[in-house]
C-alpha cells in the first residue's frame, strides 16, 4: 500500500488550489448569500480542464478517474469554494453519459461538459418517493418514436444553469416485486411540456433548486440513455461517484473551516493568551481535524476502488457518511471558535454550514447509509 499522494494528484491539487485561491472563500460566501451561480470560478476551472478531469479524453476530458475528480472537489472546497454541481454534472451525469450514452449523445454533450461550457443536472427525487427509488412515479411512455414524460421532481439543483437534465423515469413495472422499471432520459431544459419553478431553500447556496413539472413533455427517441428499463443499474454507476465527490467536497469544507478556525484561534486574544491555548477550543478543533483526515482516507479508498472496477458501494457510503459528519463538526467548531464573528457574513462560515448540512441529507441521507452498512457490512436484517 502506498499512502503518499501520487505526484500527479499533488500537481492537480496545487493547480486547482491556485485557480480557486484567486476567488477565495468570500467569493463563495457572497454568491451563496445572493443565490448566484459561481459561473466565473466554474469557467476558470473548466478552462484548465478540471471540471471534466474524469471524462474521456476523446471527448475533451482529462481521461482521469473518480480519484482525480475527488481531488478537484476537495481542493476547490479547501479554498472555501465547494461546488455542488461537480457532484451532479461532472460526477453523476458525466459518468453515466460516458458509460451508457449513445455515440451521438456523447459527441453532443461530453465536450461542452468537459470544458465547463455546459452542465447536465440530475433529477431523481420526487415529492412522494424521496429515498425510495422503487416508488418513483414520473413516467415515460412511448408515443411512436417519441417518449412522453409525466410527473414531478423536486429539489433539483442548478436547472437554471444547465442545458439538459438527466431524468430518471418509470417505463414499466416488474411483475414479481411491483417495483418500477426505470429508464434514463436526457431532457433539454427548454423541452416543450417541462416547467421549472424555483423552490426556495433557506440554506445559503449559490445553486438554486427547482420543482420540475413534466406535463406530457415530449422528447425524441434519441433522448433515451442506454437501455430502456435498465435505468436502475445505469444510475447506480453514477451514485457511487456522487457519494465519493460529496465526501471529497466535505473533506475540503472541513479542511478550510479548520484552517480558518486555527488561524483565528492563534490570533484572537481576549484574556492574556490566544483563545487557541484553551483546550476547550483546541481539543474541539483537533478532534474535528482527526475526523476530517480519517474521512479523507476512506474517500480516497472509495475512489480507488471505483476506478479499479472493484465493488465500491460500501466504501463510498462509509466515506460519504464520515465526511459529512466530519465537515459538519469542523464547521460547527469553526463557528464556535469565532464566537459572534462565526455568524457574521464577513467570515463566511454559515454558507459552509449550509452545504455541509445539506450533504448529511443528500445525495443520500445519513440513515439510508446506516441501513446499508447494517445490512451489507454487518449482515443484519433489512429494516425497511
Ligand atoms: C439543497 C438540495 C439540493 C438537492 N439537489 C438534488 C438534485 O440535484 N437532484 C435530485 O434528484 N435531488 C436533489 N435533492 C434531493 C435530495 O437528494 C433528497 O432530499 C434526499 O435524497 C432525501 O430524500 P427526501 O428529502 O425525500 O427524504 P425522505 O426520503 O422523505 O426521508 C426523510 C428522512 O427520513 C429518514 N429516513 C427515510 N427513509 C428511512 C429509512 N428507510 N430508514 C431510516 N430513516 C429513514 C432520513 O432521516 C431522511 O433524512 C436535493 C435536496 C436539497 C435539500
Amino acid at each position: 500500500m502506498d499512502f503518499t499522494d501520487q505526484p500527479e494528484h499533488t500537481a492537480l491539487r496545487e493547480a486547482v488550489r491556485a485557480v480557486t485561491r484567486a476567488f477565495g472563500g468570500s467569493y463563495f460566501a457572497e454568491h451563496a448569500e445572493r443565490r448566484e451561480p459561481t459561473d466565473e470560478l466554474w469557467r476558470a476551472l473548466g478552462k484548465q480542464g478540471f471540471i471534466g478531469v474524469n471524462l474521456p479524453e476523446e471527448f475533451g476530458g482529462g481521461g482521469g478517474g473518480l480519484a482525480e475528480l475527488a481531488v478537484v472537489c476537495e481542493a476547490s472546497a479547501a479554498q472555501g469554494c465547494p461546488l455542488l454541481l461537480l457532484l451532479v454534472s461532472s460526477a453523476i451525469s458525466g459518468e453515466v453519459l460516458a458509460r451508457y450514452g449513445s455515440p451521438a449523445q456523447q459527441r453532443t454533450w461530453l465536450p461542452a461538459m468537459a470544458t465547463g461550457e455546459s452542465k447536465v443536472v440530475f433529477a431523481i427525487t420526487e415529492p412522494d418517493a424521496g429515498s425510495n427509488t422503487h416508488k418513483l412515479s414520473t413516467t415515460a411512455v412511448r408515443d411512436g418514436e417519441d417518449w412522453v414524460l409525466r410527473g414531478t421532481k423536486y429539489y433539483i439543483s442548478g436547472v437554471d444553469e444547465a442545458d439538459a437534465i438527466l431524468v430518471v423515469a418509470r417505463t414499466g413495472r416488474e411483475e414479481a416485486t411491483g417495483h418500477g422499471l426505470l429508464s434514463l432520459f436526457l431532457v433539454p431544459t427548454d423541452a416543450p411540456g417541462l416547467t421549472a419553478t424555483p423552490l426556495p431553500v433557506a440554506a445559503p447556496l449559490p445553486e438554486r433548486q427547482f420543482t420540475l413539472f413534466f406535463d406530457d413533455a415530449r422528447v425524441g427517441a434519441d433522448a433515451l440513455v442506454g437501455e430502456p428499463d435498465h435505468g436502475f443499474d445505469q444510475v447506480f454507476h453514477g451514485l457511487n461517484p456522487e457519494r465519493v465527490t460529496g465526501a471529497a467536497l466535505c473533506v475540503g469544507i472541513g479542511r478550510y473551516a479548520l484552517a480558518k478556525a486555527a488561524d483565528y484561534a492563534r490570533n484572537r486574544t481576549v484574556w492574556d493568551v490566544p483563545i487557541g491555548s484553551h483546550q476547550g477550543v483546541s481539543h474541539v478543533l483537533a478532534k474535528a481535524a482527526i475526523e476530517v483526515e480519517l474521512a479523507a482516507l476512506m474517500t480516497a479508498r472509495a475512489a480507488w476502488l471505483h476506478d479499479h472496477h472493484q465493488p465500491a458501494g460500501e466504501a463510498s457510503n462509509m466515506a460519504k457518511y464520515a465526511a459529512a459528519e466530519a465537515a459538519l463538526a469542523a464547521v460547527d467548531a469553526a463557528i464556535q471558535t469565532h464566537g459572534g464573528n462565526g455568524l457574521s457574513a464577513e467570515y463566511g462560515l454559515v454558507p459552509l454550514w449550509g452545504i455541509a448540512r445539506l450533504l448529511r441529507i443528500a445525495p443520500v441521507n445519513r440513515e439510508m447509509i446506516l441501513n446499508y452498512v447494517a445490512q451489507h457490512t454487518l449482515d443484519l436484517p433489512r429494516s425497511y
